[in-house]
């Protein structure tokens, strides 16, 4: 059983204000229960705050593993409670980026940026650099496999397998496009087949495009093709555009809905909502 709770749904920048009331307006993260006596977050957006304050109450080494170092997904890590708990453990597992730059996330602790200097934090934080072997990472009863993402200064897609079950986190990611290609269409479809569960970037409507070709998103429409290809059971429309309103994300997803329909597949789709959950295999 993987317990998963979205802490943090839009992309770019954090969206207050009565729009984002229903589907939030923090950015990336996301808690993960395995039963295993460990933490287990994706991603340090905004997000992380709120859940920082819910474990603080125990002391289980915590694994937090990082698509990229845009400031969307570790903005949230200085104000992250654990942080300044002695005796936490902390491990953060890096995004294959380009440039190799796996201290991004204390870096933003120091001078002009923020009051405290990383080396101030209590908790004992190792950093994990990811390597381009990608191997995969075994915690616990979970094995986690990774792949490049396409996006600019690249990153890391997570899939995550325990006991028969599956699911991927891949954010942020263009499926097609104009430049450089780390991983192909058909290289996707292998990597996420048959999960259980795919979060995907669907930043933008078709529409969005050609302006925002280039910036590292994807459309919902191909999401929707790639998940039907990959034979994947359900769809979670994530990193929502922080100018998008919730009612526009309920029109993408009533859309998106209507594509599944139209082309007879059995795929679930649903659109990540902050504090909203999905958990993978028999509770
Ligand atoms: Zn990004």
């Amino acid at each position: 059983m993987m317990k998963l709770t979205f802490y943090g749904v839009r992309g770019s920048i954090s969206a207050p204000g009565k729009d984002s009331l229903k589907y939030g307006g923090n950015t990336p993260c996301v808690y993960i229960e395995t039963k295993n006596d460990f933490h287990l977050i994706l991603d340090s957006g905004s997000g992380i705050i709120s859940l920082g304050d819910l474990l603080i109450k125990d002391h289980k080494p915590i694994y937090l593993l990082l698509s990229h170092n845009h400031w969307d997904h570790i903005q949230g890590f200085p104000f992250f409670r654990p942080a300044y708990q002695k005796d936490r453990e902390i491990n953060i597992i890096t995004g294959l980026t380009e440039p190799s730059e796996p201290q991004a996330i204390l870096n933003q602790l120091q001078g002009t940026y923020f009051p405290v200097n990383s080396d101030e934090l209590l908790a004992n934080i190792n950093i994990v650099a990811a390597t381009p072997m990608l191997d995969p990472i075994i915690l616990g009863t979970v094995t986690i496999l990774r792949h490049q993402l396409n996006h600019p200064s690249a990153g890391s897609a997570y899939l995550f397998k325990q006991n028969g079950n599956s699911f991927a986190y891949v954010t942020d990611n263009e499926l097609q496009p104009p430049n450089h290609q780390f991983t192909t269409i058909e290289q996707w479809v292998d990597f996420i087949q048959d999960v259980d569960l795919l979060i995907h970037d669907s930043q933008y409507f078709p529409e969005d495009f050609p302006a925002k070709s280039g910036w590292g998103h994807s459309p919902w429409d191909q999401v929707i093709d790639l998940a039907i290809k990959a034979n994947v059971d359900t769809l979670c429309l994530f990193s929502h555009d922080y100018r998008r309103s919730d009612k526009e994300i309920e029109q993408m997803l009533a859309i998106a809905q209507v594509k599944v329909k139209q082309l007879n597949a059995s795929l679930k789709v649903f659109a990540a909502r902050e504090l909203c959950g999905f958990t993978v295999g028999e509770e």
